[in-house]
This record gives structure tokens, sequence and C-alpha cells, in this order.
């Protein structure tokens, strides 16, 4: 999502930028294609804003998720994920490895052909969650 189409949203939603939120949006911006827990958010974040509290990280997350502004998606056992959402965009799918846990992404046009066929049928899509749970060639190759 481009910080043009951010700003309209956040003004859709009356959301003013502090700066303590300016700083938790410029992690998800400087880290995109990565998937941030809370946690990482708020160690990145306090090195623009030594003084933010990990409440105002959590609380904003959500607020910026609920406004689709980001994805929110839980990889892992009991720990969400956010990236900024690329809505309105092309998707993509993710891949997790249960060997390293890295996630991989990749952009996939099945989906959107997917997305826009149940639209022409009429349906209206509000959330998307695809997760595909697996080994990455390169743990695959450690297990044989
Ligand atoms: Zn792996
Ligand atoms: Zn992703």
């Amino acid at each position: 999502m481009r910080l043009k189409q951010i700003k309209i949203k956040l003004a859709e939603n009356n959301y003013k930028l502090t700066p303590q939120r300016t700083a938790i949006l410029n992690v998800l911006l400087n880290n995109q294609s990565q998937h941030l827990t809370a946690e990482e958010v708020f160690v990145e974040a306090r090195k623009e804003m030594p003084n933010i509290g990990i409440a105002t990280v959590y609380r904003t997350l959500d607020k910026l998720a609920s406004m689709d502004i980001l994805y929110k998606a839980m990889f892992d056992k009991d720990k969400y994920r956010y990236e900024l959402s690329d809505y309105g965009n092309n998707q993509h799918l993710h891949v997790i490895c249960l060997g390293c846990n890295r996630i991989i992404e990749f952009d996939d046009e099945v989906l959107n052909h997917l997305e826009a066929e149940l639209e022409s049928e009429g349906y209206k899509i509000v959330d998307r969650e695809i997760k595909i749970f697996g080994y990455c060639p390169a743990c695959n190759k450690l297990d044989k």
C-alpha cells in the first residue's frame, strides 16, 4: 500500500498521526515483505521514539489493521504478525516453513482471478486468509 492510500484511509477514519503512531507506521513501511510481531515493531519503533510504550504499539497496530492499512494474521501459534495491507492490489499467498519458520510470499494470480470471479457473481469479499504450511526447499533438502 502506498503512502498516499494510507493517508486517505487515515483521513477517512479521522485518525491523527501522532509522532508515536508515525514511528510505528514507519517500521512497517521500512520493512515491507516482512511479517512483524508487535514486539518486533516495538523494538524498531523505540529506535525512533525511545519513550514509546508497548501498549501504544498494540493499540496502534490493531487500529491500523481495523482500517485495512495493515494486514494481521497468525502464522505461528498465538502470535499475530503485521504487514502493510495490499488490499486492492495484487494479493499474495503466504507459505510458512515448518522447519525454519520463514514466511515466504508468492504473488498470486490464481487468487486474484478467483476473487474477480466471485465478485462478478455478486460476492463482496472483505477478507482472505490463505496459508500454506510445508517445508521450504532448504529445509526439505536437510530432511533427506
Ligand atoms: Zn525452511
Ligand atoms: Zn505477506
